[in-house]
């Protein structure tokens, strides 16, 4: 505690990360990074704009990241998407922080499930916005009709975290129906490993914002690319946060990576169809083993195991060099995230679970 820190910074609880680990030998299953190396497109998209010693370095980057507005735009192309309904940031996570103070700060509390990405309170703190933990069900279900109270705006994971569980897009649309008067936010960071893009309904709704991430699903967590997809009016309020706040916040580097990266579908394809694959075969694994797992539609398993504690469990895997993502918060204190690794660390976490299971 500082006199010199303002009183906001007094008030604040930060977002906790999951680990970033220096060892370099770990089978990290814990914040959903992808197993697989990003399209080599990128690497080579990067590498072209540092020729001539870089050169191209010495100056600032498009503000509006123009080059890859197109590339998002084109990408939903056949949903009718322009270029003047994106907006890119640095990650989503930057994306959401912008969200929070462009569209969700009203006079109503703002609603967001009891269970959902943990960085959400943590905007409303740092913005100083009320909101209202909504319960999911007793299976981890959204269930749309528990948010018709006033509301300063609406804004869930889907699929969501930590859970992996998807709500449909005909609910998604009955919500907006039910809420004209309320901004509601899809943060679909997971969205390309299982479901469909509520992107589809954005021109049908001026009050539907759509979240995206090029870390999860394009394998580039390290190149912090996020971006939004929804009604003009909503991307002008996001546009004029931030240009009050930070003009570049992409730079040539990452704008460069990104556009490739939107451009290679098939490599995109690929590599989550893979993670796909990984996640039916672990889940069968696990369930031999006598966990719980909860259905995913995103790039990690929500599990419990009736006889094991899932802190020891999270405790003896990192033991072993394995670490999962476990959070002590009520409800989902006995469950463990667990990111789909490769089909290699999948084996050897199933080996390391074989032989601290008990009765195994
Ligand atoms: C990973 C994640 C993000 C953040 O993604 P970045 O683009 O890496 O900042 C946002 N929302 C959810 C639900 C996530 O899981």
């Amino acid at each position: 505690m500082s006199r010199y820190w303002s009183s906001l910074v007094h008030r604040l609880t930060p977002y906790v990360p999951g680990e970033q680990p220096k060892l370099p030998h770990l089978v990290k299953l814990n914040t959903n990074e992808n197993p697989y190396p990003p399209s080599p497109r990128v690497v080579a998209a990067i590498a072209e704009e540092m020729a001539n010693g870089g050169q191209s370095l010495r100056l600032y980057p498009d503000p509006n990241a123009e080059l890859l507005k197109e590339a998002i735009a084109a990408r939903y192309s056949r949903f009718d998407i322009s270029v003047e309904q994106v907006f890119v940031g640095n990650g989503s996570d930057e994306v959401l922080a912008l969200v929070f103070m462009a569209l969700l700060k009203h006079d109503l509390p703002i609603l967001f499930p009891d269970i959902t990405y943990s960085f959400y309170p943590v905007y409303c703190s740092l913005h100083d916005i009320a909101h209202v933990a909504v319960p999911l069900t007793e299976d981890f279900r959204i269930r749309v009709d528990d948010y018709a109270t006033a509301n300063g705006g609406i804004i869930f994971a889907n699929p969501n975290a930590p859970t992996g569980c998807l709500l449909s897009l005909a609910e998604i649309d009955q919500l907006l129906v039910a809420q004209p008067a309320s901004v509601v936010i899809v943060d679909e960071a997971y969205i390309d490993f299982g479901g469909e893009s509520a992107i589809t309904l954005v021109n049908r709704h001026p009050n539907l914002l759509v979240v995206h991430t090029l870390s999860k699903s394009r394998s580039l967590a390290g190149l912090r690319v996020g971006y939004a997809v929804g009604h003009r009016d909503l991307i002008e309020a996001l546009e004029r946060v931030k240009n009050s706040f930070n003009s570049y916040p992409l730079d040539r580097l990452a704008i460069a990576g990104a556009v490739a990266a939107m451009d290679d579908q098939d490599h995109f394809e690929q590599t989550r169809q893979a993670v796909m694959r990984s996640r039916e075969a672990l889940g069968s694994a696990l369930l031999q083993l006598g966990f719980v797992v909860l259905p995913s539609a995103a790039n990690f398993l929500f599990v419990s195991h009736p006889q094991s504690d899932a802190a020891q469990l999270a405790a003896r895997l990192r033991q072993r060099g394995i670490i999962v993502r476990h959070f002590r918060q009520p409800r989902i204190d006995q469950h463990l995230r667990i990111t789909i690794g490769s089909d290699e660390q999948c084996a050897t976490l199933l080996q390391a679970l074989r032989e601290i299971l008990p009765g195994e």
